[in-house]
């Protein structure tokens, strides 16, 4: 069976292909099936879904919400799956999404200005049309503005965690985010574990917390983890009872390394753990 990829983004959120041309690819490239999960967004779904029609490949509806580890803690982010249509509960949370990355936004903006790189609110809206505004968004208008060479390095000098115009964004509680997806049906997935730098032993104490709080399962194939640490959370994942997910997380030309159903090493994620993951929504 083909290989799968269960974490991508399209024009919907931040990414750069639209929910057409990313299901499109993903057919191209021999993928079975997709599942879209723009940030803070469904407004992709309905396109993706079509197009998955027209191409005979699998959409799973999905979305990725971001949450705290603590109130001044790093981000960590939460995948829902299978989200119905309309995800009624999920739907009522977006709105409050928008306006704090709003507030975050016009503080990014106020940095770069300071840094003598002006770019007003409308350069970025005209480049995020109806996405929920993100970095991505504002590192594509400092490009066109001829600011920095490339979308990695308007990352690398201004915008990337910490830097000189960084602002971090309100977001969800880990219980108001896993509590929103399970009200509506959702199989939950800790997204990308490794980028929150934790060690094993401090993953499983985090894990520990987040299953009473409705987690599912962990994304034990990311491209920004190194292929060896597939196998430990795999491990850790059925320790603990977690069911485990993998996707690219693609985002086009956001993130130019990162290949569309590919994790580190141009490995593919197995059609298995799909079929493992439906199995566990199955049991629940
Ligand atoms: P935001 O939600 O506005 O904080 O933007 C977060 C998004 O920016 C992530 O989902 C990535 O798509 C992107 N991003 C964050 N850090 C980097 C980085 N260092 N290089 C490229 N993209 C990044
Ligand atoms: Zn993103
Ligand atoms: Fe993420
Ligand atoms: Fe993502």
């Amino acid at each position: 069976m083909a290989p799968v990829d269960l974490h991508t983004h399209s024009t919907a959120s931040d990414g750069t292909q639209s929910p057409r041309e990313l299901v499109q690819a993903a057919a191209r490239i021999g993928l079975s099936a997709l599942a879209l999960t723009d940030h803070d967004t469904v407004n992709g779904l309905a396109e993706a879904e079509a197009t998955s029609r027209s191409v005979g490949l699998e959409l799973i509806r999905g979305c990725e919400l971001a949450t705290r580890v603590s109130e001044t803690g790093p981000e960590m982010h939460l995948l829902g799956l299978w989200l119905p249509a309309p995800p009624r509960h999920l739907l009522a949370v977006l709105a409050d999404l928008r306006t704090w990355r709003h507030e975050r936004n016009h503080i990014i903006l106020e940095k770069l200005a300071a840094l003598g790189k002006p770019v007003s609110y409308d350069e970025v809206l005209a480049i995020a049309g109806d996405a929920p505004v993100a970095r991505p968004h504002i590192a594509a208008a400092m490009l066109y503005k001829g600011y920095v060479a490339s979308r990695p390095r308007a990352f690398a000098d201004y915008l990337s965690d910490g830097g000189p115009a960084y602002a971090p964004k309100k977001t969800l509680s880990p219980e108001q985010a896993l509590a929103v997806l399970k009200a509506d049906q959702a199989t939950t997935i800790l997204a990308h574990p490794y980028l929150l730098g934790l060690s094993l032993s401090a993953l499983e104490d985090l894990l520990k917390k987040l299953i009473p709080l409705g987690l599912d399962g962990l994304e034990a194939y990311h491209s920004e983890q190194p292929p060896d640490i597939t196998g430990q959370y795999v491990s850790l994942a059925e320790r603990l009872g977690l069911a485990i997910s993998g996707g690219s997380d693609f985002h086009g030309a956001v993130k130019p390394t990162v290949k569309l159903g590919e994790v580190k090493g141009g490995r593919h994620i197995p059609n298995q753990v799909l079929q493992d993951l439906k199995a566990w929504r199955a049991r629940q």
